[in-house]
């Protein structure tokens, strides 16, 4: 028997793995569907790929990394942080890969859970973490005509490496923050390049710049310049948080500015109008990016908004019927979000199963617990995403309130601890009310809403009040189980 089982050896895997550690869980296991450690930074690889939260506070707060070469490092070099971590904290040995999981049963007798991989492995763990993050399965929208189609096609997060693009003739389906950042490092190797944008998207500049090694030394030498640095980054981030109140003073600055920065970035008034959007700064997320816009713009590319109506054998019809000869598909489409564990038969106390109870959007207990599931653990779970500041800040200060469960559980010889029913209830209650007046709700499609309308990724307010909220845990909001 497992103390913990942990599903997904990401940052909030490795993060949970850690801590579990510490407070000294010894019997842990750690397990992926992918062939190695790293998540979200693992699975996409695609050209340019790079964070758009500065690394400085994209890293966890117990271990700093003064050497990061800019202020915001391409994905090898993430990647390159959380390796050096797992192996800093001896998490190798505990991490299992190609394991993905097909149910996790909650036995009432044993107050265990019963969990089967997809290769029939049967394992038992007294605690179960969640840490599967909200954008690990790529989304795949199907044409009429797809299967017709003779030359190369795939997505952003699984990038085919193998398929030089020197040449082609591209389609890019999606305008998203991911084709932002791998459009312009295709388009000078690509003969042709079709951008299929549905909606438009609002843009920031990135204005990235490297570390100096005076800087990286003052980080790795001067006590409390990483912290400084770190608190600077926090708190630019975070005033921008205002903008994200539909109406508010800031959202009206804030849309000013990048109307000013679009207009700059794009003379032409006709392409300008199929890049402005119809909806308010922030319901989308905001793309960091400044070579984008310029991409947009070369002489072998050309933006498409009518829509896309069918695939032939090498070519895509949009929906005004004319025809754009390609012969390779780049699906910058996203990932389905707002299912979280829906691919897992997750099944509670008394049989019942987390797609049900979630029939009409996830929902959670501070993100991280769901009533009749005891002794589960979701990191980064139902509404605990931002659109303006770094998501490991969130996770870590979650933690905190998992552990709080945890060792409660172990200094009280708990056998299972479950939130009460009335508690998430009034939770949630209290969280939507608050989105109503965010700009997430201001009437764009993102993957922050399901498809019911329900805002479930995201977290209402600051990530100060988050870290207020998830410093104190209250035993009575649970059922303690003896
Ligand atoms: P995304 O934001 O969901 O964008 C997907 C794009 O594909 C959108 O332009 C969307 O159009 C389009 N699309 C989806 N389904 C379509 C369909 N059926 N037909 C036509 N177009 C379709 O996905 P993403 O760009 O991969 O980014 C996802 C998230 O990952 C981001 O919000 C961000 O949080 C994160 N990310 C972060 C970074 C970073 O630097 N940290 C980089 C990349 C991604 P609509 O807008 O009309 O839906």
């Amino acid at each position: 028997m497992l103390d913990a089982l942990i599903v997904g050896a990401g940052m909030s895997g490795i993060l949970a793995a850690i801590k579990l550690k510490e407070a000294g869980f010894g019997n842990i296991l750690i397990v992926d569907k992918a062939a190695s450690l790293g998540g979200t930074w693992w699975d996409n690889r695609y050209p340019g790929c790079a964070c758009d939260v500065p690394s400085h506070f994209y890293s966890y707060s117990f271990a700093p990394n003064p050497d990061w070469s800019s202020i915001f490092p391409r994905q090898e070099e993430i990647l390159a942080y959380f390796e050096k971590i797992a192996d800093t904290y001896a998490l190798r040995p505990l991490m299992r890969f190609n394991t993905e999981l097909a149910s996790a049963d909650f036995d009432a007798g044993t107050n265990c859970w019963n969990i089967t991989a997809k290769g029939g492995e049967r394992l038992q763990s007294r605690l179960l973490f969640f840490a599967t993050g909200q954008l690990s399965r790529p989304l795949m929208p199907v044409y009429p005509g797809m299967e017709s189609f003779t030359g190369r096609i795939f997505h952003s997060a699984r990038w085919d490496h193998d398929h030089d693009l020197t040449g082609k003739k591209v389609a890019v389906i999606g305008t998203g923050p991911t084709a932002a950042q791998f459009v312009p490092e295709i388009v000078g190797k690509v003969d042709k390049l079709v951008v299929f944008q549905r909606t438009a998207n609002w843009f920031f500049s990135r204005n990235d710049k490297p570390y100096s090694s005076f800087a990286k030394g003052m980080f790795r030498n001067v006590p409390g310049a990483m912290r400084l640095h770190r608190l600077m980054i926090y708190t630019a981030l975070e005033s921008r948080w205002p903008a994200f109140k539909q109406g508010s003073f800031m959202a009206k600055y804030l849309t000013g500015q990048l109307k000013k920065l679009l207009a700059e970035a794009v003379p032409d008034p006709a392409l300008r109008a199929k890049l402005t959007p119809d909806y308010p700064v922030g319901c989308k997320r905001i793309i960091i990016a400044d070579d984008f816009l310029p991409a947009l713009q070369k002489p072998n590319v050309h933006l498409e908004t009518s829509g896309i109506s069918s695939v032939t054998e090498n070519a895509i019809i949009d929906k005004d019927g004319t025809r754009h000869d390609v012969d390779t598909i780049i699906y910058g489409t996203g990932f389905e979000a707002t299912d979280f564990l829906v691919p897992i038969r997750v099944t509670g106390t008394s049989g019942q199963e987390l797609s049900q109870v979630w029939k009409n959007g996830a929902e959670a207990y501070q993100g991280a617990t769901v009533a009749g599931f005891p002794n589960m653990f979701i990191l980064y779970g139902p509404n605990t995403n931002l659109g303006h500041n770094s998501i490991i800040f969130m996770v870590e200060n979650q933690m905190k309130h998992v552990m709080a469960l945890v060792k409660a559980m172990r200094a009280r010889n708990l056998k299972a601890i479950d939130v009460k029913a009335d508690v998430m209830t009034a939770y949630n209650v209290w969280l939507q009310n608050q989105l109503t007046t965010s700009v997430w709700n201001a009437g764009c499609r993102s993957w922050y809403i399901n498809g019911s309308g329900k805002i479930t990724q995201n977290w209402p307010s600051s990530t100060f009040s988050w870290w207020r909220r998830m410093r104190k845990t209250n035993l009575a909001d649970f059922q303690l189980i003896q």
